[in-house]
């Protein structure tokens, strides 16, 4: 497994870190060869998951394209909403494997919150969530599903109140409780082994995209697209598909017209975040600047380091989609499939929407559908009210 994605990744940690670096490092390369960890981590993302998930065929919205056939992975009927499972699952495990009786985690939008308070659960493992105030007054239902599943919120008032300043807090107090502490970070970003586990916990996404479309259709589709926050619902799908010639797209925030939005990939440039060289979005002085997104999901200048890679080898196209573009795919999705998307994938059903009207009619579009839209209802209604 790489540390580095060419010349990004790696592990940019103060010395305190190193060891439980190395520990989670050793825990995971012995797991993913060891045949009873992957039965329970089978066991449990089926019976407590719900895996797999359907690829189901948006009839409605692809006469609407007039164009390609548009599939979706539906990740939103996952447990708790989101493809976040996948991973909470997976650490949360690892952390049992350590022995470690202590879950924290940052959250954003709140879906890995509520993902990790759920493991914490269901694992018995003490869980302490770091949330940034402005995301928790923007994701009130998950701030309280997280306390209804047991786990303790705590408010992050540094900086610019969001995900970033979240993520700091809990690397703070990783440093403190390292002994005690499993760290369960929410995307493939962060230092090395977090963005490899990650996406390796991930990857099931891809992997049955890859068996679901040969068994439905019969072929690999043209077109995969999903979106990218810090990049983990992405490259799990990606991952599986590279190499096997099937076109993919990552759809990044673009924000309010004319803005950056949090499109690190589209609009940054290489730098140091969170202990790992990737894009990051910076101002002229090279700090990192703020971003805005109508999704809490995406509100990240960051991203994970291979994707970095796979955006400079080409392998893999990303774009950015505006806000009002996302709002608009939301309204799509509810009226012509019955199904609340969350305003994260939702930038991503606009951007294959598009693809679509631009293709044949007998080729095939997969859209990671990575989240339900439960939790962004009051957005929605103040962003078309
Ligand atoms: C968190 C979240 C994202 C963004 O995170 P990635 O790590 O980029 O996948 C996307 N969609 C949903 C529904 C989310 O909850």
């Amino acid at each position: 497994m790489p540390r580095h994605y060419g010349p990004y990744g790696g592990s940019f940690v103060p010395e305190t870190l190193v060891p439980a670096l190395s520990e989670l490092e050793h825990a995971w390369k012995t797991a993913r060869r060891d045949p009873a960890f992957q039965r329970e981590l089978h066991r449990l993302s089926s019976t407590l998951g719900g895996r797999p998930t359907p690829l189901y065929f948006a009839r409605n919205l692809t006469r609407r394209g007039r164009g390609a056939e548009i599939w979706l992975k539906r990740e939103d009927l996952l447990h708790t909403g989101a493809h976040k499972f996948n991973n909470a699952l997976g650490q949360g495990l690892l952390a049992q494997r350590m022995g470690k009786p202590r879950l924290i985690a940052e959250t954003g939008a709140g879906q890995h919150g509520v993902a990790t308070a759920m493991i914490g659960a269901a694992l018995g493992l003490e869980t302490e969530v770091y949330m940034g105030a402005i995301d928790m007054e923007r994701q009130r239902p998950n701030v309280d599903r997280m306390r209804l599943l047991g786990a303790r919120v705590l408010p992050v008032t540094t900086g610019t109140r969001t995900l970033k300043d979240a993520i700091n807090a809990a690397l703070r107090d990783w440093i403190t409780n390292v002994r005690t502490t499993h760290y369960l970070l929410g995307s493939a970003v962060g230092p090395y082994p977090y963005p490899a586990i990650v996406a390796d916990f991930q990857s099931v996404i891809g992997r049955e995209i890859r068996a679901q479309s040969r068994r439905t259709f019969g072929r690999l589709p043209e077109l995969v697209v999903a979106c990218v926050g810090g990049g983990s619902n992405a490259i799990g799908t990606f991952r599986p598909l590279l190499g096997t010639g099937v076109e993919l797209l990552g759809v990044e925030a673009g924000g309010p017209s004319g803005s950056r939005g949090a499109a690190s990939l589209s609009a940054g440039r290489p730098g140091i975040l969170h202990g790992s060289f990737s894009y990051v979005l910076q101002d002229s002085d090279g700090q990192v600047a703020e971003t805005e997104s109508v999704s809490a999901g995406l509100d990240y200048p960051g991203v994970g380091p291979e994707h970095a890679w796979l955006r400079d080898s080409r392998r893999v196209r990303y774009l950015a989609v505006h806000d009002r573009d996302a709002l608009r795919a939301f309204h799509w999705v509810a009226e012509d499939e019955g199904i609340l998307p969350a305003l994260e994938p939702s930038h991503a059903i606009f951007a294959a929407l598009r693809e679509a009207r631009r293709r044949p009619k007998r080729s095939r579009i997969v859209v990671t559908l990575s989240g339900r839209g439960d939790k962004d209802l009051a957005v929605v209604l103040r962003g078309s009210g």
